[in-house]
């Protein structure tokens, strides 16, 4: 019989958040039709940072090397008076997840080419370009998407199990489902000045926030001999104020910045939303990255968020197109990254709120004030948690469950040595300390991650030998004081390699 599906997923977009899910996907053997407007990729560089979540992500995905190549190390974050005054500064301690360093400067569409290139080698990725979707209707048994082409005015239709709008902040896909994009978009009109390098400065390579009720500025180094000022207009001011490059020059060269330091490459105008989708799935169809939130800049997280929906929504339903996990777990794909979303949208508020010196003066003295030695890392840099979703226990700052777990230097029996994602494999994992974490399974919840294709490994220290295959060495002495200092002799990972349970709470399998 005639397969009725054309592809297992339509992708709707490919921009950022695009290509994460055709390549998440793809690692998983599902087929993918993905349709872009554009030929040719976004020009404007918009997003400037990446950090080790991401990459870990990447690392995941098989594409972190490439990345690398066409991204910098970024130095640290300070905000700063235009009296020279510093307000606050944030220095990058070393990732405990496995990548050096933890913050990236990126050139967005030289990143996007990349991941494009890498996505192009997958035969189950096929990319229609200058269609644009124009409409998408849904049973139970899959989705007709139908594309049209500008130039030509025809359509063509074709037929998907499921379906993501990954078409930006104007979605065609969220319009179609008849989803509401809830929230507000700011008055302010910023300009975005993106520049050639021709020189160096000092302290170029540090992200800086000028500071400043009127004209608060971005001032920040992307890969590849860009730099990038952000500013925002003043009242009275409009984009023709500003059309052309001598109009542009002025507000450069009021920061001290000159035609012997930089060529003006491009500028462009925008406005800040912040704004969330009231439902991200309807059915078989979902809303991913800009299509489901808008964000303020100033936690440089819009583009990550986006990426990191993809990839969550992509081996969730790679499981579920495989007949590994149940259907009903896509539910959780809006459980997990909506709460993750609300927390880089309201931390870019509040950050906003230091760059635009909206402070009380209380606020600004807690800020200035030296942080307690045992102080959590900033919440801008401290490695991800999940608040809610596929996970037994509680979600608490003396939990393990919800957390990911580090990226140490492990060994295998056959002498491999490598960071412990390679080692771990794609699918579920349960880590003992010391122990086969199978012995602490009753029968029924063995057979239930037996279901999920889940390994089970213990993780030995390195002065011992190994006794089996599932065995890996702590060479960086890092995975079982992770465990103990949580309490937990056993967790299970997702895919993600996030704790979905932990032994002090229950290893069976979450519902
Ligand atoms: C000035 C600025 C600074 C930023 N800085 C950061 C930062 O530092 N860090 C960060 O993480 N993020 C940042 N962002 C946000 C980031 O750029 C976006 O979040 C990111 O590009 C969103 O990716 P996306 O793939 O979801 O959507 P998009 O990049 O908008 O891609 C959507 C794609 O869908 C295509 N498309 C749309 N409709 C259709 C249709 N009907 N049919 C076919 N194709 C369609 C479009 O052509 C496009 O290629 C910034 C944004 C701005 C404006």
């Amino acid at each position: 019989m005639k397969d009725p599906y054309d592809a297992d997923v339509a992708i709707v977009g490919y921009g950022p958040s695009g290509v994460v899910a055709a390549l998440t996907l793809a690692k998983y053997g599902i087929s993918a039709v993905v349709f872009e407007r554009h030929r040719d990729i976004y020009p404007r560089a918009r997003a400037v940072t990446v950090n080790d979540w991401t990459m870990r992500i990447f690392q995941n995905l098989g594409v972190d090397e490439p990345v690398l190549k066409c991204i910098d190390p970024q130095r640290a974050l300070r905000w700063m008076r235009y009296d020279g005054t510093e307000i606050m500064r944030i220095e990058h301690p070393p990732s405990t997840l496995g990548i050096k360093p933890r913050f990236f400067n990126i050139y967005q569409p030289t990143m996007e080419a990349t991941l494009r290139e890498c996505a192009a080698r997958h035969a189950e990725i096929e990319v229609r370009f200058g269609l644009e979707v124009v409409s998408l209707e849904q049973d139970e048994a899959g989705v007709t998407v139908t594309a049209r082409d500008p130039a030509t005015g025809t359509q063509e239709s074709t037929r998907v199990r499921y379906a993501i709008g990954c078409d930006g902040g104007s979605s065609a896909t969220r319009n179609a489902l008849g989803v509401k994009l809830l929230g507000d978009t700011l008055d302010v009109l910023w300009i975005v000045i993106d520049c050639r390098v021709k020189r160096w400065w000092p302290d170029r390579n540090l992200l800086t926030f000028w500071s400043d009720k009127e004209r608060p500025v971005v001032d920040i180094a992307l890969s590849g001999g860009n730099h990038r000022w952000e500013l925002p207009l003043k009242p009275g001011e409009t984009e023709a104020d500003f059309a052309a490059q001598e109009q542009v020059w002025p507000l450069l060269k009021a920061l001290g910045v000159n035609e012997d330091d930089v060529e003006i490459h491009q500028h462009a105008f925008y406005r800040h939303h912040t704004r969330m989708a009231d439902q991200w799935r309807v059915g078989r169809v979902f809303l991913a990255g800009d299509a489901a939130h808008l964000m303020p800049p100033w936690a440089g997280a819009g583009m990550q968020t986006g990426m990191r929906d993809a990839f969550d929504l992509g081996w969730k339903l790679a499981g579920v197109i495989n007949g590994t996990l149940p259907e009903p777990f896509l539910d959780t794909y809006e459980t997990e990254r909506r709460p993750n979303a609300v927390f880089y949208t309201q931390l870019a508020v509040e950050l906003g709120r230091i760059i635009k010196q909206e402070l009380s003066e209380e606020e600004q003295a807690a800020l200035n004030a030296p942080p307690p030695a045992d102080a959590p890392e900033p919440p801008l840099i401290a490695p991800p948690v999940l608040a809610a979703g596929w996970l037994r226990g509680p979600v608490a700052h003396d939990s393990i469950v919800g957390r990911m777990v580090p990226q140490p230097v492990v060994g295998d029996t056959r002498g491999v040595m490598a960071r412990l994602d390679e080692l771990l494999g794609d699918r579920f994992v349960l880590l003992g300390d010391d122990v086969d974490p199978a012995t602490l399974l009753s029968a029924s919840e063995k057979e239930a991650w037996d279901k999920l294709g889940a390994r089970y490994i213990a993780v030995r220290q390195q002065d011992q030998h190994t006794r089996g295959t599932d065995e890996l060495i702590d060479l960086d002495g890092v995975l079982r004081p992770w465990l103990r200092k949580y309490g937990a002799r056993a967790v299970a990972l997702r895919p993600d390699r996030f704790v979905a349970a932990a032994d002090v709470s229950g290893l069976s399998v979450p519902v």
